[in-house]
């Protein structure tokens, strides 16, 4: 079966199935966005590419005391940019827990 990007989703494209015989299928997936184990268990919202919905600069996921940041945040992305992330949220993690920070 195709599978098309569209809409911001990920959608079948009818009457493409196709079957093959196999002994061993191996599926090796990428950009389908994080697990839904966490976000199911903590309450997190999700936006329309099902990763974690926060805004960036503020980090707070739409649970109260979680944080979110990089691909879980924006989605399949580059490794400076969730480094960028990571220390951000940590910034605004320090300023709710302390009430100031030092970090930059
Ligand atoms: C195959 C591949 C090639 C890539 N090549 C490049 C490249 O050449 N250049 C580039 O800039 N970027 C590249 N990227 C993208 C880059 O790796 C990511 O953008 C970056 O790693 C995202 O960092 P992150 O910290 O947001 O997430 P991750 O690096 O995915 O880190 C998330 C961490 O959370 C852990 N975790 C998950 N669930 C839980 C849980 N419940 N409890 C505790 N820990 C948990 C995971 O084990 C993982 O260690 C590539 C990505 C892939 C998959």
């Amino acid at each position: 079966m195709d599978i098309v990007f569209k809409n911001g989703a990920l959608q079948k494209v009818d009457g493409t199935e196709k079957t093959w015989k196999a002994d061993l299928v191996f599926l090796s997936m990428g950009f389908l966005g994080p697990e839904h184990y966490l976000s199911e268990s903590l309450g997190l919202e999700l936006d329309e590419k099902t990763n974690y919905r926060a805004d960036k600069g503020s980090y707070r996921s739409s649970a109260s005391h979680v944080f979110v940041a990089g691909d879980c945040r924006s989605g399949q992305s580059l490794v400076v940019r969730a480094i960028n992330e990571g220390r951000e949220a940590a910034r605004e993690i320090d300023l709710f827990l302390m009430g100031s920070t030092d970090l930059p």
